[in-house]
Order: C-alpha cells, then sequence, then structure tokens
C-alpha cells in the first residue's frame, strides 16, 4: 500500500494545511472580513430570493447572469473577458495551472499574500520572491532586476498589498507591467477600500490583469472572484476552470447583492472611516512602533522587539483575536496585523492592546 510519501512530492508534504484560528467567542479581527451583516429587510428579502434556486439542477456552468452583473456593477472594460472563481483562490490557482509547463517562475513582492506561493509550490512552478523595502513600498531596482533575470510567467502584485496594507505607486507598477515579459496580475482584492484601481486597464496591454473578489467587501461566505483579462487569456483559462465552479446559491445571492450594492458600498465608507480612527489611534499609543499607511479594511503596526507574540496572546485573552504576522521574522518582525471592524468592536481592540502595552513595561 502507498503512503503519501510515496506519491507526493517531499516540498508538498513539508507544508502545512492552511490554518485557520478558531475565533470560537472571540470579536474575530484576524480575516478582513465586513463585521456587519445585513439588515433584517434586506436577508427577508434574500432568503425569498434564493426560494427559485433548482438545487437538483447543475448551476449555469458559465454564470452568464452574475458576469452581466459584475461587468455593469464595477464597471469593467468592454473589449475585456472576465472569468469566475471559486474566491480568487481559485483563480490563482487557475493562472498557476495554466503555466505549469512553461518552466518560468511565478514571482511577487514579499511579503505578501501567501496564496501566490503556497499554489505554486503545490503545482511545482518554482516562486521568487523579491523583498520589499523596510517601509514595505516596492524595491523598484530590485523588482526591474528581477523580471530581467527570472523572466516570470506570471506577476502578482496584490494592489493594496496583504499584510501590510500600502498601495504602490501606479506609476510604478504601469513600469513593472511594461519591463515583464510575462503576464502581470494585478490582485485588487480590497478595492472598495481604495483610492486607485487598474480595472479599467484590464487586458491592455493583453499581459495585463485584474484580479477582485467579493469577499473582503462583504460576501466572504459566498466564495466568488474573477479575473478582468484579454479575451484571448480568458478563452484559453476557462478551459482550466471546472464546469460548475460557481455554485447555484452563490451564483443567485451574488445577483441579488448587486441588485443592492449600495448597502456594501455605505458598508465599506463606514470602514474606510474606522479605519482613519484605528490608525490615529493606534499612533498615539505608547508602545506602538509604527503604522503603516492602509488602503485596505486593515491596519498592519509593530510593537516593541519580540513581544509580538505576548501581545497577541494578550489580546486573544482579552477576547479580540487578530493576527500574529510577525513569527516568521524578516521585515514583518514584531508587526500584528487587525482588521477593521465594527465601532465597539475597534474600541473593544484599541482597549486591550493599551492595557497589553502597558503590561509590557
Ligand atoms: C483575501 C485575499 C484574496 C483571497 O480572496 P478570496 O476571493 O476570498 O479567495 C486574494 N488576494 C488577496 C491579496 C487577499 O488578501
Amino acid at each position: 500500500m502507498s503512503r503519501p510519501s510515496d506519491l507526493m512530492r517531499a516540498e508538498v508534504l513539508e507544508r502545512s494545511a492552511y490554518v485557520v484560528a478558531d475565533a470560537t467567542g472571540l470579536i474575530k479581527l484576524d480575516a478582513m472580513e465586513n463585521p456587519f451583516p445585513w439588515p433584517g429587510e434586506l436577508e427577508a428579502a434574500w432568503l425569498e430570493a434564493l426560494r427559485g434556486v433548482e438545487l437538483n439542477r447543475y448551476p449555469d456552468p458559465g454564470g452568464r447572469a452574475v458576469t452581466a452583473a459584475i461587468r455593469t456593477a464595477h464597471g469593467l472594460p468592454e473589449s475585456a473577458g472576465c472569468l469566475l472563481g471559486n474566491g480568487s483562490d481559485e483563480i490563482i490557482q487557475i493562472l498557476i495551472t495554466a503555466v505549469q509547463g512553461s518552466g518560468r517562475p511565478v514571482l511577487a513582492p514579499v511579503p505578501t499574500f501567501v496564496m501566490y506561493e503556497v499554489l505554486a509550490r503545490a503545482a511545482g512552478v518554482p516562486f521568487v520572491g523579491v523583498p520589499l523595502a523596510p517601509d514595505f513600498d516596492l524595491d523598484a531596482p530590485a523588482m526591474l532586476r528581477a523580471l530581467e533575470e527570472h523572466r516570470p510567467a506570471l506577476l502578482f502584485l496584490a494592489f493594496p498589498n496583504n499584510p501590510t496594507g500600502r498601495l504602490y505607486d501606479p506609476g510604478l507598477v504601469e513600469e513593472l507591467v511594461a519591463a515583464n515579459p510575462g503576464v502581470t496580475v494585478i490582485d485588487e482584492a480590497y478595492a472598495p477600500f481604495a483610492s486607485r484601481s487598474f480595472l479599467s486597464r484590464a487586458g491592455s496591454p493583453v499581459g495585463l490583469m485584474v484580479m477582485r473578489t467579493l469577499s473582503k467587501m462583504g460576501l466572504a461566505g459566498l466564495r466568488l472572484g474573477y479575473l478582468a483579462a484579454s479575451p484571448d487569456w480568458i478563452d484559453a483559462l476557462e478551459r482550466l476552470r471546472l464546469p460548475y465552479n460557481v455554485n447555484s446559491l452563490t451564483q443567485r445571492s451574488v445577483l441579488f447583492a448587486l441588485e443592492h450594492g449600495g448597502v456594501l458600498e455605505r458598508q465599506a465608507q463606514l470602514l474606510r472611516e474606522q479605519r482613519s480612527r484605528v490608525s490615529a489611534a493606534l499612533a498615539s499609543l505608547p508602545g506602538v512602533r509604527r503604522v503603516i499607511p492602509s488602503q485596505a479594511n486593515f491596519l498592519l503596526f509593530q510593537v516593541p522587539p519580540a513581544q509580538g507574540r505576548r501581545v497577541f496572546e494578550s489580546l486573544r485573552a482579552s477576547g479580540v483575536l487578530i493576527k500574529d504576522v510577525g513569527h516568521s521574522g524578516g521585515l514583518l518582525a514584531d508587526h500584528l496585523r487587525v482588521t477593521v471592524g465594527a465601532p465597539e468592536e475597534n474600541d473593544a481592540f484599541l482597549e486591550a492592546l493599551s492595557e497589553a502595552l502597558r503590561a509590557l513595561v
């Protein structure tokens, strides 16, 4: 009988499965979720909308109605094609599978969203991480050198970046797109919270793609992401997409949510206001070394040397779950990431943090 080690690559077996912290009973500020439920009358209308869904039938394989609604709601360029994914995670996987035989790597500035590297390694595609500058901005000369040296098949740019929240200079992003011999995927997971977007440019030039998700804007449970790219690329990638990757309940719910898009937009506005407030409050706390300017719905901040884990644990003991991103050291050493929540959740976080930091001295 075969064991996993007989048949699976060591590179995959050495990794642990993606761990999601248990948030039972805690204020959940670890995963960039929108904290607001829908108002009651909207929830009732949504449940009503789900009544018509025929669960005995397969979903619309192409998600045509959803694609059309997204095109209008988000203003995709006419000339671009659109691919739907079971979250943008699945789109990253499709993209990496597409270039698997090219012999060329996946490249991204690091630290960044971990799935680019995780999914590249799972597919046996080399991953090249180019360190960001100490302020978490792009190191332009290093990026340009790496593009020339490695000629990646895919360059992933999270715009804004996770876990830092920084929005790179759009002029520099343009420069990287022009210098990249492969495809550049601009990952706009945090678009509702950011001041700039490349969506209108998706597909021109042909190697420029823009990926988005509905997760961070308030529909994380539905799992829907999309890729806007040149029709040529979308046609090619469609060959790798599983036929029914977006289920019927998700398709119907997304249509409903986009019909009521104003609710999500108002929630995003409130979160942007809360981001300013929490950011200023963090910066004024003794013991917070720096707060990275964020264009996303989370904030990255630095605590005194070697105290990240202790502060994280202390917050959890006070009932607030955030994310300790500093454990692997490097640029992120002593950094913690907190999702911007509802006003009262943010108050609880700030109070617990100020107590945790006071206890350090
Ligand atoms: C959260 C996140 C995603 C994943 O989104 P899903 O659509 O929920 O899979 C993609 N990219 C970045 C940068 C993220 O932070």
